[in-house]
């Protein structure tokens, strides 16, 4: 591509410090075949078979990496991906693309299964990059400055609650794509590393330099797969991470994995996206500058520090002694210098190491040591950002419970101290469905297949607009951090009852910002295929349940200023969005909850919930539990039984439904 620098330019960026890519080069030079990516032809080189992708079937990869804002192992599996979907529609190249297109749109190519090539020695593997113009910062100058006017928009008030959404997409995928390569990785990394240890020990030193410049791809070069990754063929030799990439010294993969997911805290990105979360990080501030009976000449410990940022609202609040731990040492050298600049050295002590392992030290020999910043119980304050998706996705609060039962003194503050799960019914506005209906006046219901499909097996995490909850809510799951136990984080909460909203609002009304272009793209002609939901009187359509936690800073420990962290989507988005369980079909509920009139109830006809025959309330239990798949790395399942119920209490059939996060 002209504007990714000449070959030689190209080779040189490629060729690291320890880097031999001789090899590489050779093969580099020949014009090589390739396979078209939807038919039988076979172009001159990889390059022209990606253009002719991209011309003729609109499978433009360069695009479709910038749009989805991939990886190199994303890249890699959207290739494989296109294939898989050429051998699927083989007589029908344009259907191919087309499904490879929309699948990638919902996310179908990021399985595992897709880092193997699907052709043996695929040129297409090896020169995507150039096709791309991976490396060429223009390209990540431009998107990072679009994310960035688009937040400043939305931080100002200024911009439309289209660009708010927009930015809390963003972000909501940023930290997607963030756990997506930190899984993808440690996959990889376990699989590299069986008995002969092949690690990223001794990985080029700049590692994390590159994660710290923020790096839009993984600065972690990955351990080529072996033969049994690839079944067989041909290894993927991801470019940039030729052998010097890969070190020989023994390593368990439980490093390994914790290598990786600290990895993924060094990016600043992140980072940045959590400390621009201002419900977020202004309810810390909060809670830590104005309540000083909490936290006025106390010792405080900030477990996960990151930049630092809780342990210098703790000192600005006036603790006499602050220690701040992180696992990721790039991030925790950050959070040090942080420390340093901003004059608190004297307060704030960062220590870096992963907080079970600084546990297990704390608790042999040194306990004692007045000089150990992590002794027994000498902690007044504990305060943790630790949440995740749905809450409880990530799983680091178990790293918060060993802390605070270890350093925190008897009786000690945890902030925040009270955690609650909510749930409500959401109707199609809130679903990715009504964009698809009118595209610049055409409808795309094949697209709205593929996500349907995808939506009942994953959970969704995606930004919820209050506008688009159909239901009232209800609270399922509430936490006293102070005491909860680890073994308490796997539940299922009791059921709950879900009515109509009672507030005079519906939820289902038109809402024409969710069309394609922002309503600017829809023609408002082509509702033919559209069963539309809103009808003042009829009943309104429940498609699924979102689900939300609250964190609060209750009067227990933060008594002059209580405060509420919400992640409701009746209040401001914050990165965490909402996460949506959909329903395989739509529930029909009475608005208001209550049968409507008197006299002779409407006819009616079909399961109890059908839109020929509404209930009257949804009963709803939600049950979450760490899971268990090993490839699923701090991955949550999330289990939704749900039944219908009619207006003289019965009960339509009852369903359960398991959901990844
Ligand atoms: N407190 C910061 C960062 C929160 S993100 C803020 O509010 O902005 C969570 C941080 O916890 C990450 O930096 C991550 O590296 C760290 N972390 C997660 N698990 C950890 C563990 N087991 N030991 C040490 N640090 C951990």
């Amino acid at each position: 591509m002209s504007d990714s620098g000449s070959e030689d330019e190209r080779e040189l960026d490629l060729v690291g410090e320890e880097g031999d890519f001789a090899d590489w080069e050779e093969e580099n030079e020949e014009a090589r075949p390739t396979r078209c990516l939807f038919s039988s032809e076979t172009h001159p080189s990889p390059d022209a078979a990606l253009r002719h992708a991209a011309q003729a079937f609109g499978f433009d990869l360069r695009a479709l990496y910038k749009q989805h804002d991939m990886d190199f192992y994303a890249a890699m599996q959207c290739l494989n991906f296109a294939r898989a979907c050429a051998e699927e529609h083989a007589s029908n190249p344009a259907a191919a693309a087309a499904a490879a297109v929309a699948g990638i749109a919902r996310g179908a190519h990021r399985d595992e299964k897709y880092l193997s090539p699907a052709l043996e020695d695929d040129p297409v593997l090896f020169d995507w990059e150039d096709f791309v113009g991976v490396g060429v910062d223009a390209d990540a100058l431009e998107d990072d400055q679009a994310a960035e006017q688009a937040a400043k928009r939305a931080r100002e008030g200024g911009g439309s609650e289209a660009d708010a959404a927009a930015t809390a997409r963003l972000r909501a995928e940023t930290e997607t794509l963030r756990l997506r390569v930190l899984e993808l990785s440690q996959r990889l990394s376990e699989i590299s590393a069986p008995e002969d240890e092949l690690s990223m020990d001794d990985a080029p030193a700049n590692v994390g330099a590159t994660a710290l410049v923020g790096s839009r791809r993984s600065g972690a070069t990955p351990a080529t797969p072996p033969e049994s990754q690839t079944g067989g063929k041909a290894p993927l030799r991801p470019r940039g991470a030729g052998d010097a990439g890969v070190a020989r010294k023994k390593k368990s993969a439980a490093q390994a994995v914790d290598e990786n997911y600290f990895g993924s805290y060094s990016y600043f990105d992140i980072h940045r996206v959590m400390l621009d979360d201002v419900a977020r990080t202004a309810a810390y501030r909060v809670a830590l500058e104005q309540n000083p009976s909490c936290v006025k000449g106390k010792r405080v410990l900030d477990i996960g520090c990151g930049t630092g940022i809780l342990s210098m609202f703790a000192a600005r609040g006036g603790a006499a002694e602050v220690v701040g731990v992180d696992g990721a040492a790039d991030i925790a050298a950050v959070a040090r210098a942080n420390v340093a600049h901003n004059g608190f050295r004297d307060v704030v002590t960062v220590v870096q190491g992963k907080v079970e392992e600084l546990l297990r030290r704390a608790s042999s020999d040194e306990a004692g040591d007045e000089k150990n910043a992590l002794r027994k119980h000498s902690f007044d304050v504990l305060v943790s950002e630790w949440m995740g998706y749905a809450l409880l996705f990530e799983s680091m609060f178990d790293t918060v419970i060993e802390a605070r039962d270890f350093l925190l003194k008897p009786g000690g503050a945890i902030l925040p101290d009270v955690a609650t799960i909510h749930v409500a019914g959401f109707g199609r506005n809130a679903t990715s469905l009504p964009f698809w209906d009118d595209v610049y006046g055409f409808e795309m219901p094949s697209v709205q297949k593929s996500l349907a499909e995808d939506a009942i097996k994953n959970a969704i995490v995606a930004p919820v607009k209050g506008a688009h909850v159909v239901t009232d809510s209800r609270e399922i799951k509430r936490l006293d951090l102070a005491t909860v136990a680890a073994k308490d984080l796997d539940f299922t909460a009791a059921e709950v009852v879900l009515v109509a909203r009672t507030d005079g609002v519906r939820g289902d009304e038109p809402d024409s910002s969710i069309a394609a272009g922002a309503g600017e793209g829809a023609t408002g002609l082509t509702q033919r295929s559209v069963v539309l939901d809103a009808d003042a009187g009829g009943p309104v359509m429940v498609h699924g349940v979102v689900l939300w936690f609250d964190t609060l800073f209750s009067e227990r420990f933060s008594a002059e200023t209580p405060g509420v962290l919400s992640t409701s989507p009746h209040e401001r988005q914050t990165h965490w969005a909402q996460t949506m369980l959909h329903f395989p079909d739509p529930i029909a509920l009475v608005p208001g909850g209550v049968p409507s009139g008197g006299g002779e109830p409407p006819e009616t006809s079909g399961a109890l919930g059908a839109s020929s025959n509404p209930c009257t309330s949804i009963r709803v239990r939600v049950g979450m539990a760490k899971c268990a798949e090993e490839e699923r790395v701090r991955g949550l399942d999330v289990s939704l039984e749900y039944v219908t119920v009619g207006a003289s209490g019965e009960e339509g059939e009852r369903k359960t439904r398991m959901y990844r996060v």
